[in-house]
């Protein structure tokens, strides 16, 4: 009898296995951490290999812990760090160099020649990007142009070059298969995610030979078996996206305008804007949200540099509190911010602002501010820049948002949400499992499987934890949100 779908969440500083069952409940978790290459200063590297060895143990460890048996099992859905890099041989599967994590700023200057010579236009257009070190075109490049003998063997199409989805569905498959899926391959800056195909200029222009691709396929579709050497045991491969596309799936954000937001470290909105790639200039991204079947959804993208981080600022760099969830208890000591703001602005500020010399700012300060308003006005940050984040998607789509489905670890915040909610002005939804991205792999796979019958089925026995209702009036928040921007304003171009 099967009872379980396994997905893999290889993340960037651990790989993990979780199985669900058909209701989307968690059965079994194992996590491995591995260690993070740093060679030099902003370059980010990680070990092929050891992505591969902990993310097969964290997966034989998690049927082996529950007892269960590979046989019980429908079939693999993988979900991903996006972007990160690796080119492997196509004879020996060796990699020719270490994975090129997403982070890593080596390609820095390519990107800022790309963009002196007139480029970022046209790749907009095409790829839904901004030119970045992040999207994986300038990293295929940087290994053919500095690793000895790489550019010929990828010329004579003895190279493979593989997003991390990609580099486990080869290893899975013992090397038979060299695909990816709509989600992975839109963030490589060489796709054209309105043709749907590996774009001829794009290569041309990062002189990358389109014999190291591999095939593009929908995100819920049949990738493959697992090679019975691998596992013992034949199991499809049913389901691929990357991280965030995959939450936004597990979020069941299945409609026009469903949006969510994962409050990590920073934090993550992607937005279903349906069948249309809305190719805006405002600094958002557009990307492939999924392709299931013949139909491809795009989504668009921003994100908040500075979210759960600032709370750890609390923590650690201000000693206000002892953990994370205590900003939750301090908050409460007092009914509001008491007029005064923090703008976590530590690494400049993103949308809609897009200011690398804005600086951190805490205003509005009296003789009787105390420490629990500092915790309260950081906390509220969070919220303040997901609405700008959001506000901005809605003026730039003309969608109208109508609620916002939550994921990460400050979204336990029921301070935070609440607050969220009266600043938006629109119910915040919270799910039962947390766990999104695994769980969007998981879906992706049991609906090729046949375990969902539709998505529809898989929204039916989505189970949510708590909806939040905002509770202030339009002149409540138009009050707030002109505050929010006169501090804003204040900290802009403060780093010369
Ligand atoms: P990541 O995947 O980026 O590591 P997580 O989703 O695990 O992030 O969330 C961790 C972040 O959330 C940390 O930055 C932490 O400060 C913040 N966080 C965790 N719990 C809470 C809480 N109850 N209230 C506010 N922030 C929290």
């Amino acid at each position: 009898m099967k009872k379980y779908i396994m997905a893999l969440d290889q993340g960037t500083t651990s790989s993990r296995c979780i199985l669900f069952d058909k209701d989307g409940n968690i059965a079994s978790l194992v996590q491995r951490e591995f260690p993070q290459i740093f060679p030099s200063e902003g370059w980010v590297e990680h070990d092929p290999m050891v992505i591969w060895s902990t993310q097969i143990s964290a997966a034989t460890e998690a049927v082996l812990k529950i007892g269960a048996s590979w046989g019980e099992i429908y079939g693999i859905g993988i979900t991903n760090q996006r972007e990160t890099t690796i080119l492997w041989d196509k004879h020996t599967g060796e990699p020719v160099y270490n994975a090129i994590v997403w982070q890593c700023r080596r390609t820095a200057r390519i990107c800022e020649e790309l963009k002196e010579a007139g480029y970022s236009h046209l790749i907009k257009g095409k790829t839904g990007l901004l030119i970045d070190p992040y999207f994986s075109a300038t990293k295929i490049k940087w290994i053919l142009d500095n690793v000895e003998g790489a550019r010929e063997k990828a010329e004579r199409g003895d190279l493979c070059f593989g997003t991390i989805d990609t580099w486990l569905i080869w290893k899975l498959t013992a090397g038979k298969v060299h695909a990816t899926d709509y989600t992975n391959a839109s963030r490589t800056m060489l796709y054209n995610i309105k043709e749907l195909d590996w774009d001829e200029e794009l290569l041309r222009i990062f002189d990358i030979p389109r014999a190291i691709l591999p095939e593009v396929r929908p995100s819920s579709s049949l990738f493959g078996v697992t090679d019975k050497g691998i596992l013992g045991y034949e199991l499809p491969i049913g389901g691929v996206a990357g991280d965030q596309q995959a939450a936004l799936f597990g979020q069941c954000c299945f409609g026009k305008g469903d949006i969510k937001n994962t409050y990590g470290t920073g934090a993550f909105m992607l937005m279903n804007t349906g069948d249309v790639p809305y190719i805006t200039d405002d600094g958002l991204l557009t990307t492939i949200a999924w392709g299931v079947g013949d139909k491809v959804i795009y989504a668009l993208e921003g994100s908040v540099f500075t979210c759960g981080a600032a709370i750890q600022w609390l923590r650690d760099g201000m000693k206000l509190i002892e953990s994370a969830q205590d900003s939750e208890y301090y908050a409460r000591k007092v009914p509001d911010s008491g007029g005064v703001m923090v703008v976590p602005a530590f690494q400049g500020l993103g949308a809609p602002w897009w200011d690398p010399y804005a600086r951190g700012i805490i205003i509005g300060i009296t003789r009787a501010t105390n420490k629990y308003h500092i915790i309260r006005a950081t906390l509220e940050s969070l919220a303040y820049q997901t609405t700008d984040v959001i506000n901005l998607m809605e003026e730039s789509t003309g969608i109208k948002i109508t609620s916002l489905k939550v994921d990460g670890g400050a979204s336990a915040n029921n301070l935070l949400m609440s607050f969220q909610s009266d600043i938006l002005g629109i119910p915040i939804i919270r799910p039962s499992c947390i766990e999104t991205t695994a769980l969007g792999a998981a879906y992706l796979c049991g609906l090729t499987l046949g375990v969902y019958k539709s998505m529809e089925d898989i929204a039916m026995g989505k189970r949510i934890d708590s909806i939040i209702n905002p509770e202030m009036d339009d002149g409540w928040r138009a009050e707030k949100k002109a505050i929010w921007k006169n501090a804003v304003n204040r900290c802009l171009g403060w780093k010369a």
